[in-house]
């Protein structure tokens, strides 16, 4: 299932938080496209722009070479291919299984439930390095299930740092969503036993998990994430329903290798991208899409609790191909 509908809101967002991926890159796509001809500059452009805004060189190139294949007649023919070049690469990743909660090929048509089977409490491991905003992102989730009716409850997995425990007892006690903490430096797969036992007795529809994100110790990390899972297939039958890996806009292409270590560790099945309306690189989910396989579901679009947008191909190429003028910057 879709956890949020496009809306008018959330595409006025999309297109909001990309303000500086449109002023400092995708803004000069505009006057490209003005004139009767398409010339070497015009293309030579072009792959500046995107490899500027982090898409990558090998997606560039691949994207580029793919719309000049089909020979567009002049400018305004060659905008409408690169559009849609753009969006098929976005939309790539959904095309392949990824998780039972947030894909087109999810069986879900609501929290919880997959197919004919209920899945109460729908499991989601929420994985990527500290400071990404892992827990802030965990909280905007909890808000947009909360939002919808659901009950939601947080295990703060993350038990290695106090300020992140006390950073979703503080969101919790905020937004209104239960917290299962342990102390400091306890063991983090005895919070998500806590927490899977007091989701299934307090009936919750969604249980986040908060986890650590130390990236300085591959094998501890690989270790930790396992056992976490271990125990939610002991209790559930099932592994978590989706393992989202929250990554930082503003790191651009450097997010991605700490983005691969995380796969090595534990099976992705989708991204989260926050931050974005702090960073010129939006082009970064070309990339993500390209050489991680994997698709973003969410975007970090502000500071607030309801800054999470969902995630659509076509509306976020199409904010990024808008002329300056037009997205009124
Ligand atoms: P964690 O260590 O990964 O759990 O990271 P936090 O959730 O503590 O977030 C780190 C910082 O990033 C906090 O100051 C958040 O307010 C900020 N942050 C998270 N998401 C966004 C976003 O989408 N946009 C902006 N501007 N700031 C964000």
């Amino acid at each position: 299932m879709r956890l949020f509908r496009r809306s008018p809101q959330t595409d006025a967002a999309t297109s909001q938080a990309l303000t500086r991926t449109k002023t400092s890159f995708f803004g000069r796509i505009g006057a490209l496209f003005v004139g009767p001809t398409i010339s070497e500059d015009t293309w030579e452009s072009l792959e500046e722009v995107l490899i500027g805004a982090d898409a990558g060189v090998a997606t560039t190139m691949a994207v580029l070479d793919r719309v000049r294949a089909r020979k567009p007649r002049d400018p305004e023919a060659m905008r409408a291919m690169l559009r849609d070049e753009l969006v098929a690469i976005l939309e790539a990743p959904d095309k392949q299984p990824h998780g039972q909660l947030w894909g087109e090929l999810a069986g879900g048509d609501q929290a919880g439930a997959v197919g004919e089977a209920t899945l109460a409490p729908a499991v989601v491991l929420i994985v990527g390095v500290n400071g990404t905003g892992k827990t802030t992102a965990a909280a905007r989730l909890a808000y947009a299930y909360q939002q919808q009716g659901q009950t939601v409850l947080t295990a703060a997995a993350d038990t290695f740092r106090a300020a992140a425990i006390d950073q979703l007892r503080h969101w919790g006690d905020r937004l209104g969503f239960g917290v299962i903490a342990h102390q400091q430096g306890a063991d983090p797969a005895a919070v998500v036993f806590d927490a899977v036992e007091a989701a299934r007795a307090r009936k919750a529809d969604v249980l986040l998990v908060d986890t650590a994100g130390r990236l300085h110790n591959k094998q501890n990390l690989m270790d930790e994430l396992t056992k976490i899972r271990r125990v939610i297939e002991r209790h559930l039958g099932r592994g978590p329903d989706e393992v989202a890996l929250v990554l930082d806009a503003t790191t651009g292409q450097n997010g991605l290798s700490q983005a691969r270590a995380f796969i090595e560790a534990v099976e992705v099945t989708g991204v989260i991208l926050t931050k974005l309306d702090g960073t010129a690189r939006g082009g970064i989910v070309f990339a993500i899409a390209t050489e991680l396989g994997l698709p973003v579901r969410f975007i970090g679009t502000g500071e607030q609790p309801g800054d999470l947008a969902p995630f659509e191909p076509g509306p976020f190429v199409d904010a990024l191909l808008q002329t300056p003028q037009a997205a009124g910057v």
